[in-house]
């Protein structure tokens, strides 16, 4: 039976604005997984990605807002102090880096952030440097192996690093796990189109969060011009 060891689990997105589908998620895997830390990880974006008017400095606002009072989950601000393009595996290396070989590190997503994860920076060193959980959202399904056909190289990838949540905690890296779990059907798209349309957002994502975005006057129809 493997050794459980210190884990920290991360949860890294863009949080433009963060609601309760992410704080949900990442309150929810870290119970159920047993992590002994959930970081939120909000990462610096490229310019012509963010959406006007609202600066990383002000997501991460947001995120300290959501997270007060909370014990359960914590805020790494790396990749904004890091600044410039944010590439997964720079973070994962400093953090093993930091952390040493034996720490077990998790970076958790979406299944649809797992579906684009060969055109990550470095996609391929991401399994020595961490685990990578994976949750299922409504709408997307894992890649199958069609017969004779083309295939998605997440496949290989898939077959070869599935594991179970006991490697999470037996191993400090190197697997793959895809969990169902019922997922709020909350985007911060949506709420971005709601704010752009003058309607309101309320009960989608923290009070506090919605009060900071009325009082900076944030993702307003000027602001979200080209919006994604
Ligand atoms: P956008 O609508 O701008 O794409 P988003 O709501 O999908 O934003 P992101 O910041 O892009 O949020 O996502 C960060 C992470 O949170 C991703 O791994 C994504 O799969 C996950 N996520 C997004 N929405 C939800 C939700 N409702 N429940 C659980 N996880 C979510």
């Amino acid at each position: 039976m493997a050794t459980k060891r210190h884990s920290i689990a991360l949860f890294g997105g863009t949080f433009d604005p963060i609601h309760f589908g992410h704080l949900r998620m990442a309150l929810e895997l870290r119970q159920a997984l047993g992590f002994d830390e959930m970081r939120l990880l909000p990462s610096h974006q490229p310019g012509h990605r963010e959406s006007p008017g609202v600066s990383p400095r002000q997501r991460c606002q947001m995120l300290v807002l959501a997270l007060a009072g909370c014990d359960e989950l914590q805020l790494d601000e790396r990749e904004l102090r890091r600044g410039g393009a944010t590439y997964t595996v720079d973070t994962l290396e400093e953090l093993r880096t930091e952390l040493g070989p034996e720490v077990s590190i998790s970076f958790c997503m979406g299944l649809d952030s797992l579906l684009s994860l060969h055109r990550w920076h470095r996609w391929q060193s991401l399994l020595a440097l961490a685990h990578l959980v994976a949750v299922t959202r409504p709408g997307w399904s894992p890649p199958q192996r069609a017969k004779g056909g083309d295939h998605s190289p997440l496949l290989d990838v898939l077959e070869r690093h599935r594991g179970s949540t006991a490697d999470l905690h037996g191993e400090p890296c190197g697997r793959l796990v895809v969990r169902e779990q019922t997922l709020l059907p909350i985007s911060s798209t949506h709420i971005r189109q709601l704010l752009g349309n003058g309607q309101s957002p309320r009960y989608l994502l923290p009070a506090a969060v919605l009060q900071y975005i009325e009082d900076h006057q944030l993702y307003r129809k000027q602001n979200t011009a080209g919006d994604r």
